[in-house]
C-alpha cells in the first residue's frame, strides 16, 4: 500500500476547515480558544507554501508548524510532521508511516512529557502509532479508527498537562481538541491509502 501525500495535505486542510468551529469551541471549553485558528492557519500556510515551492508535503507542513504556528500545539505538530517527512523520504510504505509516527510520538513526549491518559494529543497519536506498527493492508484504516475513538474518549479524562489542566474537571464533557486534530490527520491519511 502507498499513500498519496499531496492528497493527505489537501484532505487534511479541508477537514480542518470544516472542523474549525468545533476545534475552537472545544479549546474554548478547556483552554483559551485558539487551537482551531492555530491548526487551520498552519495548514493554510503549508498548502500555500507547497503550491508555491513544491517539495515534499510533509516538509512544507514541518517548516510552517515548527517555525510559524503558535500555541503549545504548533511546535508539537511540527515535530510529528518533521519526523514523518524524514521517514517518508526514506520509505513511503506503511513501514515509513509507522516509523515517522513513532518517532513523532517520541519527540512530542520528550518535549511535552505527556503520557497516555493525560488528555492531550498523545492520547490519539499513541494508538495510531500502535496500529501502524502492526502493519498490514488495514493498518491505515485501523490507525484512523483507533485515533478517532481515543480522541472521543478524552472527553471523560481530566487533563494533567497543558492549559486544560488549569480547569480541572470542568474540561470533562468535551474532547481534547489536539487529540481530535491528530485523529483528522490519520483519517486523511487513511483516505489516501490505496
Ligand atoms: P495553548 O494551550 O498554548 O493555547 P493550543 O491551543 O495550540 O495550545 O493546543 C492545545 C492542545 O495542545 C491540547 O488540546 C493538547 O492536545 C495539546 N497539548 C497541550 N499540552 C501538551 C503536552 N504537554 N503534550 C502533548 N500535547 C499537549
Ligand atoms: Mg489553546
Ligand atoms: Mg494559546
Amino acid at each position: 500500500m502507498t499513500v498519496d501525500q499531496e492528497g493527505v495535505l489537501r484532505r487534511y486542510a479541508a477537514a480542518v476547515e470544516r472542523a474549525h468551529a468545533e476545534l475552537t469551541e472545544l479549546d474554548r471549553h478547556s483552554g483559551d480558544g485558539d487551537f482551531g485558528d492555530n491548526l487551520r492557519g498552519g495548514l493554510r500556510d503549508a498548502l500555500r507554501r507547497y503550491e508555491k515551492f513544491g517539495g515534499a508535503p510533509f516538509a512544507a507542513l514541518s517548516e510552517v508548524f515548527l517555525d510559524e504556528v503558535g500555541g503549545t500545539s504548533g511546535p508539537l505538530f511540527g515535530l510529528l510532521f518533521s519526523e514523518l517527512a524524514r521517514a517518508l523520504e526514506a520509505d513511503g510504505s506503511v513501514r515509513g508511516w509507522a516509523d515517522g509516527t513513532a518517532a513523532g510520538l517520541a519527540a512530542i513526549q520528550r518535549v511535552g512529557e505527556a503520557e497516555v491518559g493525560d488528555r492531550t494529543l498523545v492520547d490519539a497519536l499513541s494508538p495510531a502509532a500502535g496500529a501502524l506498527r502492526e502493519g498490514g493492508d488495514s493498518a491505515f484504516a485501523r490507525a484512523a479508527e483507533d485515533a478517532s475513538k481515543a480522541a472521543a474518549a478524552t472527553a471523560d479524562l481530566r487533563a494533567r498537562m497543558g492549559r486544560a489542566s488549569y480547569v480541572g474537571d470542568r474540561a470533562k464533557g468535551g474532547a481534547d481538541p489536539g487529540a481530535l486534530g491528530v485523529a483528522l490527520l490519520f483519517q486523511a491519511i487513511a483516505e489516501g491509502a490505496f
